[in-house]
C-alpha cells in the first residue's frame, strides 16, 4: 500500500463522488438497462497488467453507472429508503482504511467498544427500557440487516426452550406473526427449522389497521397449546414493509408474557422515526420485547450497512451462537471480561459499523436527526394532500411515519384496478424521473410512495407528483377509461 498513491487516487475518487451527487439528477432513478447489458462491455477474464486508475474511473462512468438504480436520488420513493451521508459515507471510508475484523474484543477493542456505547447512546434516543443497555444483561449489536438481525433472536429463542423442554422437542415450536409481517421472518424459520406446519400467520385488515388482533392471537396460542404444541415466539413489527402498519405492541407484549414467549419487534423502517417524542408511542409496549430492531441504514442516514439489534438477556445469544475453537482463545475471552460480538451473530468477521453511526450521531445531532425525521413525514403528508386533491386516485390506508399508499381509481372493472395500477407504476419508472413500488393489501393491487431519500425537498415530491398524473391521464386515453 502506497500512501502516496492512495492520497491522490483518494482525492479523485471523492471528487468523482462529489460530483456524482451533484449530478444525481440527471441520471434516470430506475436504471433502464436489460438484464446482462454488462457482459458485452466488459472483458471476460481479470488483466493480467494493472490497469490505469482514470481507465476504471471512465469504465465506472460509462459502463457501471448506467446500471445503476440511484437510492440516493431525491427522486427515489421506492421500497423504503436507504440513506447515505456524508457523516455516513465518511465514517465507511475511516472502517475501510482501518479494515479490523473486530470479531473478539482483543481483534480490535475500540471496534468492540464503539459498539457498545453507539447502540447504548442510539437505545437512550429512542427511550428504549433500561434492559436493552449494556449495564445489565443484555445491550445493543450491529448487524448487516433486519433479516440476520430476526435470525439470531429466533435461534436464540429456539435454542433457550430446546434447552429447557429437551431438543427432540422441535417439532412442537410455533411462531407467530401477523400476514404483514416481512419475508425474512419466513427465511429466518426455514433456516432454524421451524416445521412450516408451525408458522402461525395471523390475518389482519383494515379494521385493525392491518396490525395483529390481539384476540386472534391469544386465541391461536390457546388452539395450540390445546393441540400439545408449545406457542413460544413471535415476530411483531412497527412500521410494516407493504403498509408502514403497527402491530400493538402493549395487548401482543402482555400475552408473550403471560405465555413465557419470546417477543420480537421488528421496527427496521419506522424505528428511526422514534427518535421523535411525538413518535415515540409507537414503541409503548416495547417494555415486553426481549429483542428490537431498527435499521439506521435505512432512514437515520447511515451508509448500509447498519442494522441495530437489541436484546435484553444477551447469555440466550451467545448460548446459542458461540464457538470456541482453540485458534480465538485468549486471555480476556477467557477471563469473560470482554464481549466478543461473534458470540452475538452468524458469520465470524465484522467490520467496525459503529465508527459511521458514531460519526452521524456526532455530525449531525439528535436535535438535527429528529428534524431530517419530521420534514419527510411533512412532505408524505404533502403527497397525501396531492393524491386526495385528484378524484382519480384515492389514498387506500392511514398514511404512517413517511408512506403514501395510494391507488388510481379504475372507472370500469379491470380487475379491481390490477392491470391499471400496475402499467402506471410501469409506465411512471420507465420515464426514470422518479422510482416508486408497489404491494398488495387486501387483494389490492397498492402503490406505495415512500419519502426518504437524504435529498428529497418539496419541490420533488410535487414534481414526481405531476408525473404520475401525466402518466395516469396518457393511461386513461389510451384505454379509453
Ligand atoms: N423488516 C421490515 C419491516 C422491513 O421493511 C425490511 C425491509 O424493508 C426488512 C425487515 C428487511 O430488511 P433488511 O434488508 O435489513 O434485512
Amino acid at each position: 500500500m502506497d500512501s502516496e498513491q492512495l492520497r491522490e487516487y483518494g482525492h479523485k475518487m471523492v471528487d468523482f463522488i462529489a460530483d456524482y451527487y451533484k449530478s444525481i439528477e440527471k441520471f434516470p432513478v430506475l436504471s433502464q438497462v436489460q438484464p446482462y447489458y454488462l457482459k458485452d462491455l466488459l472483458p471476460d477474464a481479470a488483466p493480467d497488467q494493472p490497469e490505469k486508475f482514470q481507465d476504471v474511473l471512465d469504465d465506472i462512468t460509462k459502463k457501471i453507472i448506467p446500471g445503476v438504480t440511484h437510492w440516493q436520488s431525491p427522486n427515489f420513493f421506492g421500497y423504503y429508503p436507504g440513506n447515505s451521508s456524508i457523516a455516513g459515507f465518511l465514517g465507511e471510508m475511516i472502517c475501510s482504511g482501518l479494515n479490523v475484523i473486530g470479531f473478539s474484543w482483543i481483534t480490535s477493542p475500540a471496534s468492540t467498544e464503539l459498539e457498545v456505547i453507539v447502540l447504548d447512546w442510539l437505545a437512550k434516543l429512542l427511550n428504549l427500557p433500561d434492559q436493552f443497555l449494556s449495564s445489565g444483561h443484555g445491550g445493543g449489536v450491529i448487524q448487516g440487516t433486519a433479516s440476520e438481525a430476526i435470525l439470531v433472536v429466533l435461534l436464540a429463542a429456539r435454542d433457550k426452550i430446546l434447552g429447557r423442554i429437551g431438543r427432540n422437542s422441535l417439532d412442537k415450536l410455533v411462531v407467530y406473526s401477523s400476514d404483514q409481517v416481512h419475508a425474512a421472518f419466513k427465511k429466518a424459520c426455514q433456516i432454524a427449522g421451524i416445521y412450516t406446519e408451525n408458522f402461525r400467520v395471523l390475518k389482519t385488515d383494515a379494521s385493525s389497521g392491518y396490525g395483529i388482533d390481539p384476540k386472534k392471537f391469544d386465541q391461536a396460542i390457546h388452539d395450540d397449546m390445546e393441540a400439545g404444541l408449545i406457542p413460544f415466539f413471535l415476530c411483531s413489527t412497527v412500521g410494516t414493509t407493504s403498509s408502514a402498519s403497527v402491530d400493538p405492541l402493549v395487548e401482543i407484549g402482555q400475552i408473550t408474557e403471560e405465555n413465557d414467549m419470546w417477543f420480537h419487534v421488528d421496527a427496521a423502517y419506522a424505528g428511526s422515526a422514534c427518535i421523535c417524542p411525538e413518535y415515540r408511542h409507537y414503541l409503548d409496549g416495547v417494555e415486553y420485547a426481549d429483542s428490537f430492531c431498527m435499521n439506521a441504514h435505512k432512514w437515520l442516514l447511515t451508509n448500509f450497512d447498519c442494522s441495530a439489534l437489541w436484546v435484553k438477556d444477551s447469555s440466550a445469544l451467545v448460548n446459542s451462537l458461540s464457538t470456541n475453537p482453540e485458534f480465538l482463545k485468549n486471555k480476556m475471552s477467557e477471563q469473560k471480561k470482554v464481549v466478543d460480538f461473534k458470540d452475538w451473530q452468524i458469520p465470524l468477521g465484522r467490520r467496525f459499523r459503529s465508527l459511521k453511526l458514531w460519526m452521524v450521531l456526532r455530525l449531525y445531532g439528535a436535535e438535527n436527526l429528529r428534524e431530517y425525521i419530521r420534514n419527510h413525514i411533512k412532505l408524505a403528508n404533502l403527497f397525501e394532500q396531492l393524491v386526495r386533491s385528484d378524484s382519480r386516485f384515492e389514498i387506500v390506508c392511514p398514511t404512517l411515519f413517511s408512506l403514501v399508499c395510494f391507488r388510481f381509481l379504475p372507472s370500469n372493472d379491470d380487475n379491481d384496478g390490477y392491470e391499471l395500477n400496475s402499467m402506471l407504476l410501469d409506465a411512471v419508472n420507465s420515464t426514470g424521473q422518479l422510482f416508486f413500488t408497489h404491494t398488495i393489501i387486501s387483494d389490492k393491487y397498492i402503490l406505495r410512495f415512500a419519502v426518504g431519500a437524504a435529498l428529497t425537498e418539496e419541490r420533488h415530491v410535487r414534481e414526481s407528483w405531476k408525473v404520475i398524473q401525466n402518466q395516469a391521464t396518457i393511461i386513461s386515453r389510451q384505454h379509453i377509461l
